[in-house]
């Protein structure tokens, strides 16, 4: 049985981007008779805000997009992370933002620093005459993690050559979004993951990490972004396409038939439901190019 999930942070209201990711992963699962788990990120406790978690569940019932179940929230599953990291090569890095910074180019993909393995060979002694708390880095072995993205085809990535041993948990204990998302995704048998494709850049990473944890790896389908005429990245920022913003403006059916259409699923714009949509929905329309959208949206 096909499992989906949505899995967005509660960082503030739903976005229109989320609001078309998750669409397709809903109409993903919907339309294969599969189960969708709602599978909230609130663990970063910086960026998470609880009044955004009630918002994203009602945002998502606003837009009729269901769900079967919804698992504990990451904020909750510490122990659960602990059980998985003890199972990694890991080590401690006592490395400061600076040192990173100035020791490595970024990463091209995602702006993150390829790091050089400074602490990789630190002694017991080493390690004893540090006084700043690590953050705790996984050791990967070298070699190529190939896999074929549902919309972007086939990726071949050496994750210790693009970005090197990446950090499991912060130096104030919290658990990385790497490792969180392996372990939840797995833990509730999710079968394909949807989701943006400014998130293709990890997927090495990640499967790197299900290789390790002994885990089945999932189908990934990245999907395009959508983008404003000039090429920008929309992002939560742009306050005026979050749902708080657009429901003044919109019916749910309004923005999905817009995003609908926008894809290619339906022949105009008009109004549609999400359930209408699911016999109309293929994976072979979704383009890789990102998506232009925002003359479609006068607010
Ligand atoms: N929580 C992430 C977001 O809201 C998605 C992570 C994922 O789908 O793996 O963008």
């Amino acid at each position: 049985m096909v499992v989906g999930r949505f899995a967005p942070s509660p960082s503030g209201r739903m976005h229109l981007g989320n609001v078309f990711t998750a669409l397709i992963a809903w109409l993903s699962v919907r339309s294969q008779q599969g189960r969708m788990l709602l599978r909230i990120e609130d663990l970063d406790p910086d960026r998470s805000k609880p009044q955004y978690i009630d918002a994203l569940r009602r945002d998502l019932q606003w837009l009729g997009l269901d769900w079967d179940e919804e698992m504990p929230l990451q904020s909750q599953r510490s122990d659960i992370y602990d059980c998985y990291f003890h199972r990694l090569p890991v080590y401690p890095c006592f490395c400061t933002r600076n040192e990173l910074h100035s020791a490595s180019a970024p990463h091209a993909a995602d702006g993150s620093f390829l790091y050089a393995g400074t602490c990789r060979g630190l002694s017991a002694e080493e390690i004893a005459t540090q006084v700043r708390k690590p953050s705790w880095r996984v050791a990967l072995n070298e070699g190529c993690v190939s896999f074929t993205d549902r919309v972007y085809g086939m990726i071949r990535e050496d994750p210790s050559k693009s970005c090197g041993d990446f950090i499991l948990r912060r130096a104030d204990g919290v658990y990385a979004y790497q490792l969180a998302v392996v372990c939840d995704d797995a833990l509730g048998g999710v079968t394909e993951v949807v989701r943006g494709r400014d998130l293709l850049s990890s997927t090495a990473r990640q499967i790197w990490l299900y290789r390790a944890l002994g885990f089945p790896t999932p189908e990934f389908c990245h999907v395009p972004l959508l983008v404003a005429p000039d090429g920008r990245r929309l992002s939560k920022r742009e306050k005026d396409l979050d749902l708080e913003h657009l429901q003044q403006h919109y019916t749910a059916e309004d923005l999905i038939g817009k995003l609908a259409y926008s894809i290619g699923l339906t022949e105009n714009s008009s109004p549609i439901s999400p359930r209408e949509l699911i016999p109309l929905f293929r994976w072979d329309r979704i383009p890789n190019q990102d998506i232009s959208i925002m003359e479609q949206f006068h607010v």
